[in-house]
């Protein structure tokens, strides 16, 4: 059996994407900015498409800026609120401890530019609430930058919740939801969201494709010089292939989210309950606040680059948190930031799963996962301190 379980990294391209975009490398490959026929009909398709996506989350066309993806939107959101933010004399930031790398690292290069960075803590539960965010909000504060679900452990954030303390405060509310759309409804305008970021291939879309929704009168900074695409916001002839892509992909989400959703976090929970059964793990995460396909567990007393090597001779594809820390020896810094004990976060194991998956792949993944855990703790010397009483178990 081969079983593809590591959809929160990236998703394989839906038919309907696939088809939506042939036509755009093949017969109408003109330049959107070009006045001819051919270049008028791409113009006419990026229209249409702006108009679907926008459809989708619940905003206007002219509301929807095209990026390179999630990493490119979050960079614009967050740098353009701190130059907004900076013009008032505002150089204060709250974000959380959580966050992915796109946001974290965006703002460590502003803190160096002498903004202040307040990250919030996590709750062991894996969730951040909207008191925490009023609590510290100052009168120099700029942006509350919140994901909307976390990419390891899966965690859903009370996005409107927050949104509204910001709109009460009067301070930019911008929310990387790269995980989220396409997952689970969303809809700017009734939660509060004055900046999304959102990527093509987490919902069965093409890779390198994303997009940012503005609220209407907020100022952009390009990262981008040079032609005047997307409204002078973002330079470079659009990739229309991709952009059709993004566009069909998440429309077909939207359309059967919530028949998709119930099946798959029926899934979800079976893993969960199954994996429950292996002795000294716990789920990472809150078991209700949480996307459809995301499972993370930790398992004392392993490595969790051993558990996917062994895992991956099983044919089951599945990550240890996020792909982008894999390769590095440092433990994840959300497991850390939910209270995690290094020792545990070692050995994290994330399951995210699809519309694809299917309950026979459940209960094989149950069963592999049982028996890679017990091998691998038959030789491993933490376990055999921790089974003798020489350290303590930090689990149940
Ligand atoms: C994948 C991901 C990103 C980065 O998106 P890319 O399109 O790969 O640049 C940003 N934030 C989160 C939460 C993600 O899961």
């Amino acid at each position: 059996m081969e079983i593809y379980a590591d959809n929160a990294a990236t998703t394989k391209m839906s038919k309907t994407a696939i088809e939506a975009m042939l036509p755009y490398m093949d017969e109408i490959y003109g330049n959107p900015s070009s006045l001819h026929s051919v270049g008028q009909s791409a113009n006419e398709a990026i229209t249409s498409a702006r108009k679907r996506m926008a459809d989708c989350l619940g905003c206007d066309a002219d509301e929807i800026i095209f990026t390179s993806g999630g990493s490119e939107a979050d960079n614009q959101a967050i740098v353009s609120a701190a130059r907004i933010g900076q013009n008032k004399d505002k150089k204060h930031i709250i974000s959380t401890a959580f966050e992915h790398h796109a946001v974290l690292h965006t703002l460590e290069k502003l803190k160096k530019e002498g903004f202040e960075i307040t990250l919030l803590d996590v709750h062991e539960n894996g969730l951040v609430s909207a008191q925490q965010v009023s609590d510290a909000i100052r009168p120099d504060t700029c942006l509350v930058t919140v994901m909307y679900a976390n990419n390891e452990i899966g965690t859903i954030q009370p996005i409107e919740e927050i949104g509204a303390v910001c709109r009460d405060k009067g301070v930019l509310f911008h929310t990387d939801a790269v995980q989220a759309v396409g997952h689970v409804p969303i809809n700017v305008r009734e939660q509060n969201i004055d900046m999304l970021s959102l990527s093509a291939h987490k919902f069965h879309g093409p890779k390198g494709v994303g997009a940012l929704y503005v609220k209407r009168g907020i100022r952009l900074t390009n990262l981008i010089e040079g032609g005047a695409q997307e409204r002078g916001r973002r330079a470079g002839t659009e990739n229309i292939p991709a952009i059709m892509g993004m566009a069909a992909a998440l429309e077909e989400a939207c359309a059967h989210m919530d028949k998709n959703g119930a099946a798959i976090s029926a899934l979800r929970d079976r893993l969960i309950a199954g994996l429950s059964e292996i002795p000294h793990g716990v789920l990472n995460g809150d078991a209700k606040h949480r996307l459809p396909g995301n499972v993370n567990f930790c398992f004392e007393g392993i490595e969790g680059e051993s558990l996917l090597l062994l895992l991956d001779d099983k044919g089951v594809y599945a990550s240890s948190g996020s792909a982008c820390t894999s390769g590095s020896l440092d433990p994840s810094h959300v497991l850390l930031a939910i209270g995690r004990p290094h020792e545990i976060a070692h050995g994290s194991l994330r399951l995210t799963l699809s519309e694809e998956t299917s309950t026979e792949e459940i209960d094989y993944m149950i069963q592999a996962v049982k028996d890679v855990v017990e091998y691998l703790r038959g030789m491993s010397p933490v376990w055999r301190d921790l089974v003798n009483g020489k350290n303590k178990f930090v689990t149940k």
